[in-house]
């Protein structure tokens, strides 16, 4: 009853961890693509805006290098200053030149000339707010005097003054949904697309990390390129990254999908294993859980133990034991009977090796199915355990049902190799099959053991009881060593001994008995038969 609890406890424990496991391995790989979609999307968007950021620098930087070689140009010019070649040149500059928008003289204070012509106003010259790599001075947000539009960059060089279009900073193709910034690195706008949000922007540039910016900025991706004090950033809606996240999912969420399959497969089948009987036995197989018990085989007329029967058990790793007719015969059907015998051999060597070999006269009963008599493997894996053990193979007996004869050639192969093998052969079971006396006259045995279902009768008046006497006839007839099994009770051994039954295994005697303690009964028997003599 305890150890039923016990198992069916064991299998709700294993089913819920299987759940459990199944549950994570169907989650776990879905969940770990989706993340690692959003975050290959996110990254690949983060590059997009890389590079535009990067492009818009490139950008800026060309427009200066361009301006400063347009004023260069006015350094070696031999012309009188603001001639009407003078003012020519200034306007080839401004016509030429993709970058700047007009260009002037200075002197004293005073705008001279410009591309437009001749001018003379008094200008105050803007605070320096960056210096280009070339060296050249740039004020941000001035107005231009003459024409009064809007705000430009203005860079100084000697005597000369250009002006740039804040728009040529950003100067590049951009989707709509992305804004971008271009500015010094102490915060002053150069250019901006789209509309951008400045403040927003600032906060990023300042945040050092993006877990920290998303805080702040929210929903809005954005990266930032820094190059020679200045600073290019370009942001958009962390939606724009939908498109590019559908295209990982397609990509990733099938091996999501078959790695869950995969996993829930896996669990699935080591359910399977665990808890379907057949899938029990072959772990039970696997891991050597069977063990031998000794069930002592006396003669009957002087109660001495002569050998004994090998009779399996099972036994779990929580020390329960299963009985050989719960898994015996879904060893038989399933195949698993053949490494069983093989265990069980390896077995009786080891446990009975040292009283095998010293005792001559005492036997040891294997108890062969059907599988091993047709194929009669078994007789290799005999020779081979019992080479160097002192073991007789006349010690060694062995068992075969009727069910065993059903391909009638193949047993008679395998029990006359095993008689020349020097093993005795003994019928189990003997009344409870189809065998006729003829039919076992045709077959080289040793001994017949006569059913437990025959002994039961003995004493009661059932209809087989009148069989009974009939099969112990037919037992002498074939003039073979006859044991009874299943005795229980000081009446029907008498019985049997009266009608000459030599031998004899039941509860009256000993029940199976595991090794250490069938070694134990047979050293006491032995001790009385001396007693005795
Ligand atoms: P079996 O070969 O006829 O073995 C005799 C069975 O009767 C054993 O049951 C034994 O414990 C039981 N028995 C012996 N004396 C008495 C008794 O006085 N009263 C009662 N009520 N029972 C008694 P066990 O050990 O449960 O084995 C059952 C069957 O399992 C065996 O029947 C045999 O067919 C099979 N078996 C056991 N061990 C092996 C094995 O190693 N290989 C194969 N192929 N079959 C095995
Ligand atoms: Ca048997
Ligand atoms: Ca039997």
């Amino acid at each position: 009853m305890q150890v039923h609890q016990e198992k069916y406890l064991h299998r709700i424990w294993v089913i819920i961890l299987a759940t459990l496991a199944a549950l994570i391995g169907a989650v776990g790989p879905i969940a770990l693509t989706l993340h690692l979609s959003l975050t290959r999307a996110t990254s690949v968007e983060e590059q997009r805006l890389q590079y535009f950021a990067q492009r818009a620098l490139e950008r800026t930087n060309m427009t200066f290098r361009g301006a400063n070689a347009a004023l260069n140009k006015f350094d070696y010019m031999n012309v009188a200053l603001c001639s009407e070649e003078h003012i020519r040149q200034m306007r080839m500059v401004t016509v030429t030149s993709r970058n700047v928008d007009d260009i002037g003289y200075v002197e004293n204070g005073a705008l001279k000339c410009t591309a437009g012509g001749l001018t003379h106003k008094k200008i105050k010259q803007a605070p320096v707010d960056f210096t280009t790599q070339d060296g050249i001075s740039v004020s941000l947000g001035t107005t231009p005097e003459v024409s009064g539009g809007k705000s430009m960059a203005a860079l100084y060089h000697n005597s000369y003054v250009a002006l740039i279009d804040s728009e040529r900073f950003t100067d590049i193709i951009l989707d709509p949904t992305i804004q971008l910034v271009v500015q010094t690195s102490n915060g002053k706008l150069l250019g901006a697309l789209n509309d951008p949000n400045l403040a927003r922007i600032n906060t990023m540039i300042n945040t050092p990390t993006k877990r920290e910016n998303r805080a702040y900025g929210g929903d809005h991706l954005f990266a930032v390129v820094r190059d020679a004090g200045l600073v290019a950033v370009a942001v958009e809606p962390h939606s724009n990254i939908l498109g590019q996240l559908q295209r990982e999912r397609m990509v990733l969420l099938p091996f999501g999908f078959l790695m869950a399959a995969f996993i829930v497969g896996i669990v699935i089948w080591v359910l399977r294993r665990r808890l379907s009987p057949l899938g029990e036995l072959k772990i039970a197989v696997e891991r050597r859980e069977f063990v031998v018990y000794y069930q002592p085989i006396v003669k009957l007329s002087t109660g001495l133990c002569i050998g004994a029967e090998a009779l399996v058990r099972w036994q779990h790793p929580d020390g329960s034991m299963t009985r050989p007719d719960l898994f015996i015969p879904l060893a038989e059907e399933s195949g698993l009977i053949l490494p069983i015998t093989d265990q069980v051999i390896a077995a009786v060597v080891r446990d009975m090796k040292k009283c095998l070999a010293s005792n001559s006269g005492l036997h040891i009963a294997i108890n062969l199915s059907a599988q091993d008599i047709k194929t009669g493997r078994v007789l290799a894996v005999l020779e081979s355990a019992l080479r160097d053990t002192g073991i007789k193979p006349k010690q060694i007996w062995l068992e075969a049902t009727e069910r065993g004869f059903m391909d009638i050639e193949a047993a008679r192969t395998t029990i006359c190799r095993a008689r020349t093998m020097g093993f005795a052969v003994a019928i189990d079971d003997f009344g409870t099959g189809y065998s006729s006396l003829s039919y076992l006259l045709g077959f080289p045995l040793d001994a017949l053991k006569i059913d437990k279902s025959f002994i039961d009768t003995i004493g009661t008046d059932s209809a087989t009881s009148s069989v009974t006497p009939h099969i112990i006839g037919m037992a002498k007839t074939l003039q073979l060593d006859i044991i009874a099994e299943g005795i229980e009770t000081q009446e029907q051994a008498d019985y049997l001994l009266a009608r000459e039954v030599e031998y004899g295994q039941g509860w009256l005697f000993a029940k199976a008995l595991p090794a250490e303690e069938f070694l134990n009964f047979y050293r006491r028997n032995q001790a009385s038969k001396v007693e005795a003599v």
